[in-house]
């Protein structure tokens, strides 16, 4: 898919996107197609805890804030985003709830329990996995341990074979100033 087409898309007459409907259809359009698990990567820039973000109604927002809201899920007071599938970058409506932080804190503690002292479930990397990789001085191998992938995944994600799009600045950011309904990629 080419972003540039779909960046290229009729907006509203002050450049922002026109209605609701639309702009749920346009961040859907730009998201990755479902890699089999139902989950819709965001393609763009992330913040450092790998949450996609984006331009909406001119100020920079997570993705999974604007699907929620433009799914008709207005965020409620101190609402957290949080994936049913527990990945970050995902912004599949489908997978994403408002939760509260003890609900948010809850879900991080039993994922940890419930992945201890096995593999990583996930046999794919991640956007934050990727920045891990770039910036830990950890070794290779303990790298692919860790994510649960093999040592060719994660030196190719390190050298930037793969996962090119994903950049990492000094602040752990990607740097790159989103402008109204445009992607950074
Ligand atoms: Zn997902």
């Amino acid at each position: 898919m080419s972003f540039t087409s779909v960046a290229q898309r009729p907006r509203g007459e002050h450049g922002h996107i026109a209605n609701t409907s639309e702009a749920l259809d346009w961040v859907l359009a730009v998201i990755a197609e479902e890699n089999g698990s139902g989950c819709r990567d965001w393609p763009g820039c992330c913040n450092p805890k790998g949450y996609g973000q984006m331009g909406h109604e001119g100020r920079i927002r997570q993705v999974g804030h604007v699907v929620l809201e433009l799914s008709g899920r207005p965020r409620p007071r101190e609402g957290q985003q949080l994936h049913s599938c527990d990945r970050p970058t995902c912004a599949a409506p489908w997978h994403l709830h408002w939760g509260t932080n003890l609900e948010n804190r809850a879900e991080s503690v039993k994922r940890g329990r419930t992945s201890k002292g096995e593999h990583h479930p996930q046999a794919k990397l991640t956007e934050t996995a990727v920045r891990e990789i770039r910036t830990s001085s950890a070794t290779l191998a303990t790298l692919a341990e860790k994510f649960g992938v093999g040592l060719p995944t994660v030196q190719k994600a390190r050298v930037g074979d793969t996962w090119r799009h994903v950049r990492v600045d000094e602040s752990g950011t990607c740097g790159v100033v989103i402008e109204d309904g445009q992607v950074a990629s």
